[in-house]
């Protein structure tokens, strides 16, 4: 009595297509490296409805042999390698040999085809597993694949396929992927009848000029670094021409796009100093290295890759991208604090000062204020710092002028739940119970200074504001209870096709975070609610963030794991951006906060928060004897 027994060979077809065949994009992607692989000068890609009702390809290759028509849809059966050792060091985008075998098995796949020495064209149809003979048919030299009805024989798979309009945005970018991976080539994209986008032959500077516009072909720096094993080549931005996502890093590795975080580590690392932190660069980067030295076969897609010597690479990719930027450096934005603030602080922290609650306890014992030190300080900068309570604070003028809308007041009222005023200087007995004491001023819109019973703490505004931002956040998800505001007015932004896919595909996930993006035409997207604890940060920017991290998790539910890089994000667009003046009672209220948040000593990025400098440190460091 036998239960195991082989599955029928169209099961396995339907369950291994699952993996290349994902939705209408992979099969555009799988079709145009086919005619990639085949020596195209020119793509033409038409769909209909997404992609859902019909893929066409067209392209102009070596065409493929009448006997081999058969083959081209039978599984694990390929031109591309013969051997393990073909494998080892492929050049070509495919080599499984699965891609229309899956396809075919999942959808009404035709094959047309002119082999460049025959004298007519061959066609074959392929549909659920089973396939036509071949029969002759009208073609030039070259191959069209045509692929119609997909998933019709598994609507568990179609069901999760999105609208139309997410379905041709993920077709869209597959298309611009592979066009800025070959210039040589000619592109043309149409959707139901209308020609989308198309893409004369040109040079990569030129390409990256239509595909990616203008603006960027005119900050970009040519990068050309190394011999032949590695080399870079390609565009990357000036650090001028930052964006609020990473929707314009495009990485190949062999002419193989791909999503690799080391390489896109090794590119932040190399903007790091001369770009704010939440801004992204742009870049298109080509890396070719021996194709020994990297392996390709590490999942279905290829859409990851293995380097053998993964730190030799991630340095090199460094160098040469920083040598490239160093040119466009004298353009760089001023950084963030000035580098003598910074070093001045880190030299006083080095040499003298404790870091963090633990280790200032000591030193308050005995430390005594001098009352007219203290009085001159707090005069001089009360005046500096605009002193007693201000109307509501305008916290982000320019994110309101992006946004082109009035934001509603109140939704800044819960920036600083405790924004009451306070006494610049309370009396000694409230110093027990608010350790990091009291503000005095703001230096450089980036550090508030402020007052204790042993000395000067010193508080990085962002980071601080950061931690206590992601800290009420978590909680609140926790509970499952993420106390909502509805805006007024919804802050509208245009927003990428995939951007907008994005908030479709995570719309639950993001309800249950608390927000409501939605889509008000195929490239906006409308904030119509928010946390209430982010009400105050900058909307757009935090609804970008957010939608980026979603596509790059890429996961229909955001796991477990992925959501404090989700919280990270939206802590850090929530918080008070660096540069933002603010008055002494918004300082004291995030004093107090910090006081109240569990691990307000670290930031999300594990930076300390804030420094306490005793008066004896600042004794020591002035040689003064008491
Ligand atoms: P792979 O690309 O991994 O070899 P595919 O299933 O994608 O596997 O294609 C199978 C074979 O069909 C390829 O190896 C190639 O010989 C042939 N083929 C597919 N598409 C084209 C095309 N557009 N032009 C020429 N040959 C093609
Ligand atoms: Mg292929």
């Amino acid at each position: 009595m036998r239960s195991i027994h082989p599955l029928p060979d169209t099961l396995v077809s339907q369950i291994a297509a699952g993996e290349v065949v994902e939705r209408p994009a992979s099969v555009v992607k799988e079709i145009v490296e086919n005619a990639l692989d085949a020596g195209a000068r020119a793509i033409d890609v038409a769909l209909e409805q997404g992609g859902i009702q019909r893929i066409r390809v067209a392209d102009d290759g070596a065409g493929i042999a009448a006997d081999d028509l058969t083959w081209a849809l039978a599984r694990h059966a390929t031109s591309k390698i013969a051997s393990l050792a073909d494998l080892e060091s492929v050049v070509s985008l495919g080599f499984r040999g699965e891609a229309l075998a899956s396809i075919a098995s999942v959808a009404r796949l035709t094959l047309t085809s002119r082999h460049r020495e025959a004298h007519h064209a061959f066609r074959i149809g392929g549909s659920g597993g089973e396939h036509s003979a071949p029969e002759p048919a009208a073609h030039a030299q070259g191959t069209t694949v045509e692929v119609a009805d997909l998933y019709f024989n598994t609507p568990a798979r179609r069901k999760f396929l999105k609208s139309e309009a997410t379905e041709f945005a993920h077709c869209e970018a597959v298309v611009e992927r592979a066009a800025l991976s070959r210039p040589d080539v000619a592109f043309s994209l149409r959707h139901n009848g209308r020609v989308v986008r198309h893409w004369p032959q040109a040079t990569l500077e030129r390409r990256l000029e239509a595909v990616l516009s203008a603006e960027f072909a005119r900050s970009m720096r040519a990068v050309d670094s190394g011999g032949t094993s590695p080399r870079l080549t390609g565009f990357a931005g000036a650090p001028s021409f930052s964006r609020a996502g990473r929707d314009l890093q495009f990485v190949y590795v062999n002419g193989r796009f791909v999503r690799d975080k080391l390489l896109a580590h090794a590119a932040r690392e190399a903007y790091r100093d001369l770009m704010h932190g939440d801004r992204h660069p742009a870049y298109a980067l080509h890396l070719h290295i021996d194709p020994r030295a990297v392996d390709v076969n590490v999942h279905p897609a290829k859409i990851e890759v293995r380097f053998r010597d993964g730190r030799g690479v991630h340095q090199f990719v460094y160098h040469a991208l920083a040598k490239a930027l160093a040119a466009s450096a004298g353009e760089a934005p001023a950084p963030v604090v000035s580098p003598v603030v910074s070093s001045l602080v880190s030299s006083l922290v080095s040499s003298t000062v404790s870091p963090l609650f633990s280790s200032s306890a000591g030193s308050a014992t005995g430390a005594s204020i001098s009352p007219i030190a203290a009085s001159r300080m707090t005069g001089m900068f009360d005046t500096a710092g605009g002193g007693g309570p201000a109307s509501p604070p305008q916290y982000y003028p320019g994110a309101q002028a992006a946004l082109g809308v009035a934001q509603p007041r109140a939704a800044y009222a819960s920036f600083f739940a405790d924004a009451a005023p306070r006494p610049a200087l309370p009396p000694a007995d409230h110093a027990d119970a608010h350790p990091l004491g009291f503000a005095l001023a703001q230096l450089h819109g980036v550090y508030i200074l402020a007052q204790n019973a042993a000395g000067l703490v010193l508080v990085d505004m962002h980071a601080a504001h950061e931690r206590i931002v992601y800290e009420k956040m978590k909680r609140a998800l926790d509970s499952n209870d993420v106390p909502v505001q509805k805006l007024l007015v919804p802050a509208v932004f245009s927003a990428g096709r995939l951007e907008v896919a994005a908030a479709e595909e995570h719309r639950e996930a993001l309800a249950a975070m608390g927000f409501d993006l939605a889509p008000l035409s195929p490239t906006s997207l409308a904030v119509r609610s928010v946390p209430s604890v982010l009400a105050g940060g900058d909307l757009v920017e935090l609804a970008r963030g957010l939608l980026r991290d979603m596509m790059e998790y890429g996961a229909a539910h955001v796991a477990e794991e992925q959501r404090d890089e989700l919280l990270s994000t939206m802590a850090c667009h929530g918080a008070v951006r660096a540069n933002r003046a603010l008055s002494v009672p918004e300082m004291n209220a995030l004093l107090r906060e910090m006081e109240d948040t569990e691990r307000s000593g670290q930031c999300n990025h594990g930076r300390p928060t804030w420094y306490q400098m005793s008066l004896q440190d600042l004794d020591k460091l002035f040689l003064r004897g008491r």
